[in-house]
């Protein structure tokens, strides 16, 4: 068995030993170079006649006067050197002036100037070494104070975040607050043998307040918050990882109670016994993290609590009891706890009377607390830009379809027919949304691109959804299908602005056949059907099993193609209104459409249906 706790200064002298050998190394190769570049430099020499003697033939072009050194350059090129009698070109002014006039051009230099030049370039050269390998020196052994430490204390006066800030994640409260009471008196669970957790896991997607629960942890006990961030551990250098361990858990030995709050645990605490680069600095590191939580008394008064939103890639050495032995799930916000995060949040900017945010907490599923955050804040954003010191309901409308849609890209220019193909495009998706039961409500329809869409057409569920009907994704599939008809129907093109649906179409269809079992395949499970090169294709399904679950696919994507295709020629009349009124406005809402497809089958225009077609 591979043992659990590795003695990390054991590593220390192999990088130490590799850095001294660089810095060494690099000054050899600096040594010869600069040797190498003076040799190379230096030209043949000839006597000091020849100079006389070339410079009347004319084949000198220039002499480089250094005192008594000439460097003498032929016209065709070749430079020699030669040594002049001593002080011969100062005491004989003369020379100068008929080698002037022989044509060659004269430049007197300064004596020091190209020793200067070298010793300088060695002297940099030497310190620049030097620094080198003073840095990777101390880098390895994780003496750099700014690398050292990237904890983050937040002290008592600090940390004045409360419960009262935590809304959506009740149960998750609950598991949290006896955490609270031992932080205040770790003696009164002690005298009894209580025994607390020493680490809490909390588990959950990104952005649902898992380091704000931890954080009002401390608040509510009054205690310092230590925060670290699991990627602040996992560095190139092996060592550095574990000195930084060490050192949080030194900090937190220093208060009689405290929260070490370690951020994105997975980034650590993965399963040892992988193959990347990494590994060996990774796996110190988290040996060093079991040393220390080991290392404390369960009654010292330091809570370790750790978030991640992959508990299952975690070292199984990490959730063994006395370590993360308690695993607390903080889940998103359902509705009533998406209006109290947005009831918080909206303490902070000044709110109109016409916001509702009951609404707008209908209006967001899925949303985690650190969106509804967002959103109140881009809302705050949008008022700012039109001169409001109110937010309006329609500041709060316009970040959520930023949120929901993208941002809209007013710049991009499209072409007449773009805009045209577009505006049929995304009314067919809206006609299939409308007119067929068991949808989600359209929410707003797009012609303005927004994020990398040209147009948008966007539903929005009336409750939260945690499951879907296999009527919900036929639905889903025909109304992807619908921009592409409506292309085909009114415009006898196609374009590859459908390609984003289809694929999406597809995924559904094979979702359902392979996931779900909502087809003839029966519910079983069928892996990697998508992936013919795959290397489980094989032990998923066989050759035969494979082609019939894509029969099934296509036939799904095929039957939502045909239901879309009947409701839009059925509805024609509504469609190209639609479209002719997302080509002037751009933008139509829930209720404009609902306007637009009533009046347009209104039966005054049954004649205008039958025309067009
Ligand atoms: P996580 O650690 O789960 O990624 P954070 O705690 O960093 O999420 O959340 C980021 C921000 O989002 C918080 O500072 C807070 O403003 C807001 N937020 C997230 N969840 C909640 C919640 N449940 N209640 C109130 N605010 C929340």
């Amino acid at each position: 068995m591979r043992p659990e706790f590795d003695v990390v200064s054991r590593k220390w002298s192999r990088p130490r030993a590799i850095c001294i050998a660089a810095a060494v190394a690099a000054a050899l190769v600096l040594l010869v170079l600069f040797v190498r570049s003076r040799a190379a430099a230096e030209p043949p020499r000839v006597a000091f006649s020849e100079l006389l003697r070339d410079a009347d033939r004319g084949v000198v072009a220039e002499v480089v006067v250094k005192g008594d050194q000439l460097d003498i350059t032929h016209t065709d090129g070749r430079i020699v050197r030669t040594i002049a009698p001593s002080n011969y070109v100062t005491a004989n002014p003369a020379f100068v002036s008929e080698m002037a006039k022989k044509g060659v051009r004269i430049d007197v230099r300064p004596l020091s100037e190209a020793s200067a030049y070298s010793y300088g370039a060695i002297v940099l050269g030497l310190a620049f070494v030097g620094m080198l390998g003073l840095t990777l020196y101390r880098v390895t052994t994780g003496r750099i104070p700014a690398l050292e430490s990237k904890t983050r204390t937040a002290d008592r006066e600090a940390s004045n975040v409360t419960f009262a800030d935590v809304a959506g994640v009740d149960e998750a409260k609950e598991e949290v607050k006896e955490l609270v009471d031992f932080l205040r008196e770790p003696g009164r669970f002690s005298a009894i043998g209580g025994r607390i957790p020493k680490g809490i896991l909390l588990v959950g997607p990104p952005g649902t307040g898992k380091t704000l629960l931890a954080r009002s942890i401390a608040g509510e006990a009054r205690v310092p918050f230590l925060f670290a961030s699991g990627s602040d551990f996992v560095e190139m250098y092996a060592g550095v990882g574990a000195s930084r361990v060490r050192r949080l858990f030194k900090d937190a030995r220093r208060h009689a109670a405290c929260i070490i709050f370690i951020d994105e645990l997975d980034a650590v605490g993965r399963s040892r016994g992988g193959a990347s680069l990494s590994h060996e600095e990774r796996e110190q590191t988290l040996n060093q993290l079991l040393v220390e939580m080991d290392g404390f008394a369960p009654n010292q008064g330091i809570v370790i609590v750790a978030a991640t939103n992959r508990p299952d890639i975690l070292d199984p050495a990490l959730l063994r009891p006395g370590r993360f032995d308690r695993q607390v799930t903080v889940g998103a916000p359902d509705v009533r706890g998406r209006e109290q995060i947005l009831r918080i949040h909206a303490r902070k900017v000044s709110i109109g009377s016409d916001v509702d945010l009951r609404q707008i907490a209908r209006g967001t599923p899925g949303f985690s607390g650190a969106e509804l955050a967002n959103l109140i804040n881009e809302a705050a954003l949008f008022a700012v830009r039109s001169n409001r010191s109110t937010v309006e309901a329609s500041d709060l409308d316009q970040a959520r379809d930023k949120a929901l849609m993208g941002v809209e890209r007013k710049s991009l220019q499209m072409t007449e027919h773009e805009r045209v193909t577009c505006a049929y495009h995304e009314s067919g998706h809206a006609l299939v949304a409308a007119l067929l039961p068991g949808a989600d409500p359209l929410h707003k329809v797009t012609i303005i691109p927004r994020g990398r869409a040209l147009g948008v057409t966007m539903q929005l569920p009336e409750g939260d959804r945690h499951t879907h009907t296999r009527d919900f994704l036929e639905a889903q599939i025909a109304i992807l299908m619908g921009g592409r008809i409506a292309e085909e129907l009114f415009l006898r093109q196609m374009t590859s602005g459908a390609g984003s649906d289809i694929e999406r179409a597809t995924d559904i269809a094979r979702r359902m056949v392979c996931e779900f079992g909502m087809s003839a395949l029966g519910p079983l499970a069928y892996r990697s059907a998508g992936n013919a090169s795959g290397p489980d294709r094989g032990a998923g399904m066989s050759e035969a099993t494979a082609e019939r679950v894509d029969d099934e696919v296509r036939e799904l994507v095929m039957r939502g193609y045909e239901t879309a295709r009947q409701i839009i020629a059925r509805n024609r009349a509504a469609v190209r209104a639609m479209a002719e009124e997302l080509l002037v406005v751009e933008s139509l809402d829930a209720d404009a459409i609902k306007a637009v497809i009533a009046q347009a089958s209104a039966p005054r225009h049954g004649a205008d249906v039958q025309a067009s077609e």
